[in-house]
């Protein structure tokens, strides 16, 4: 629930008057309580310091002008923290036949969100004038939420608390891409695909419109295609093995580590064949695979390694980053991705330059200039706004990487206190995970799963059938019991929820809810 605030009931709580004041922080804490978020509308900035100037010398307060506005601003400055700007948008502006422009401005924000999802707290009678059931007195809204149910656990990933830190620099950059006008490979793309080449480690990092595409590029860039086999997993996201049969290649699956679920080295080289081009590990639930021992294997025998690093982005393995440990990483921004972008995105990453160029150019119609096309190609670029959005995701990255490290070691440890006979993720040592899942194993999940769902907690699979049991991939005569390690992870994985904004409440109760499930 998103709370607006007019400047009225801000002047009575930073004058302190004596009841309306009371009644309007009552409703604030409130909000606090519930995780409401609260907003001030910036164009009524303004407006706000003169009132609230106007109430300092009505109670009496005699000093210079410059005085009692510097106090106003100490207090204002005060108010707004935890609070979020409401930016005003270009039309909002167009209000000159209203009678109060202030109230008409205020009015018209509110069409920015759901009806049922926006509620404008004031005392002004003219507004409450208006009978408009979005506009509320703080004792109307006081009395509607007190006695509403103690809050279920937001979301599976929480998308929405994210972005309040973040406003500011997202709506700054969006804005500057909308005001330049270049949507396609404009300025933002070239300076995300720096800053994550910095931070990956690697020379070249190529964008594109989504982690899909990515692997459908590295695939082309290195020539593979009918006839030939890409090792892969079998344990992952159909994308993955999609894109190798996509391009007219067999996916050659080879079963998965019980522990880390993520590619068995030891079985790799048994499925290496006169045809295989490239190996595909997959960096599942967000820790690498086993990248060094993998790459060892490729190296004797001279296949390439594409990391599908859709899951893992941030995560570190023997000291270096996901993304950056073979031939070529692949990534995606997909929203509930670690850095995940407000739509689809992905990256490449590599450290040869020949291969750079050549996924480059695939990504803009296999074009080496303006109408010239020395390859076949895709349309696959990133949109400059995406970019935008990611610039601004970035600064926070780190954050989110160290909270995600945090929860989910939080989440291990008092799962294994508590919840006998729940497998927890078992991380290698000397790597890291950004948990883009946090996934354990238990028996009868549906039962599990279900208890969760009435406790108001969302679960998810990943995932319920491995790609060899899936339907299009039937062509390539696989069969149950082909990759028995994959298929057991199937049947009793289930994710919960996870994401950097999980509070610490949150998590608690998940984990006694989960307790009370499997002991019952
Ligand atoms: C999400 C994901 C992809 C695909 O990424 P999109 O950006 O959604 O196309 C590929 N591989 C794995 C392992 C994924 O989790």
């Amino acid at each position: 629930m998103n709370i607006l605030l007019a400047t009225d009931l801000v002047v009575d709580i930073c004058a302190a008057r004596p009841e309306a004041g009371a009644r309007a922080a009552r409703a604030l804490a409130l909000a606090e309580r519930l995780g409401h978020r609260v907003w001030l509308y910036v164009g009524a900035v303004q407006a706000l310091e003169a009132a609230l100037v106007e109430a300092l010398k009505a109670q009496g307060v005699t000093a210079s002008d410059g005085a009692i506005r510097s106090r106003v601003r100490v207090l204002l400055k005060d108010f707004i923290r935890g609070k979020q700007w409401l930016a005003a948008l270009a039309g909002e502006g167009d209000v000159f036949d209203a009678e109060d422009l202030g109230a008409a401005q205020l009015v018209a924000a509110l069409a920015r969100f759901a009806d049922d999802d926006i509620v404008l707290l004031t005392g002004d009678e003219r507004l409450l004038a208006r009978q408009d059931p979005r506009i509320q007195t703080p004792a109307d809204y006081t009395a509607r939420f007190t006695t509403a149910e103690r809050q279920a656990v937001d979301a599976f990933i929480d998308l929405k608390a994210q972005q309040d830190p973040l406003r500011p620099a997202l709506e700054q950059g969006l804005h500057r891409v909308l005001h330049h006008g270049q949507y396609i490979l404009g300025p933002e793309v070239a300076t995300l695909e720096a800053r994550l080449a910095d931070y990956v480690g690697v020379e070249h990092c190529i964008t594109a419109a989504s982690g899909t595409d990515t692997l459908l590029i590295a695939l082309m860039a290195l020539g593979i295609g009918p006839g030939d086999e890409v090792i892969t997993t079998p344990f992952t996201f159909i994308a993955t093995g999609e894109m190798i049969a996509f391009i007219g290649a067999r996916p050659v699956f080879v079963d998965i580590d019980p522990r880390t679920y993520n590619l068995d080295p030891t079985q790799i080289e048994a499925a290496i064949g006169p045809r295989t081009r490239a190996i595909m590990p997959v960096s599942l639930y967000g820790q690498c695979a086993d990248m060094d021992a993998i790459n060892a294997i490729a190296e004797r025998h001279g296949l390439p390694v594409i990391e599908d690093a859709a899951q893992s982005f941030g995560a570190t393995y023997r000291g270096r980053r996901s993304c950056g440990l073979s031939t070529v990483g692949s990534t995606s921004f997909f929203p509930a991705k670690p850095l995940g972008g407000y739509g689809e995105g992905g990256a490449l990453f590599t450290d040869d330059a020949a291969l750079a160029k050549a996924m480059r150019e695939i990504r803009v119609h296999g074009q080496d200039r303006r109408y010239h096309h020395p390859r076949i190609g895709i349309n696959g670029r990133l949109d400059t706004l995406q970019a935008a959005i990611l610039l601004a995701k970035l600064d926070r990255f780190d954050w989110e990487v160290e909270r995600r490290a945090e929860i989910g070691a939080r989440y291990t440890a008092w799962i294994d206190a508590g919840c006998p006979g729940v497998v927890t993720p078992y991380i290698e040592p000397g790597a890291t995970s950004v948990f883009a899942q946090y996934t354990v194993q238990v028996a009868k999940r549906d039962a599990v799963a279900q208890a969760l769902g009435e406790a108001g907690i969302p679960t998810a699979v990943h995932y319920p059938i491995p790609l060899h049991g899936q339907p299009a991939f039937a062509g390539y005569g696989y069969r149950d019991g082909d990759f028995p390690v994959a298929e057991a992870a199937a049947q009793r994985v289930m994710s919960l929820p996870m994401h950097p904004d999980l509070s610490e409440r949150e998590q608690r109760r998940i984990v006694e809810a989960l307790t009370a499930a499997v002991c019952t």
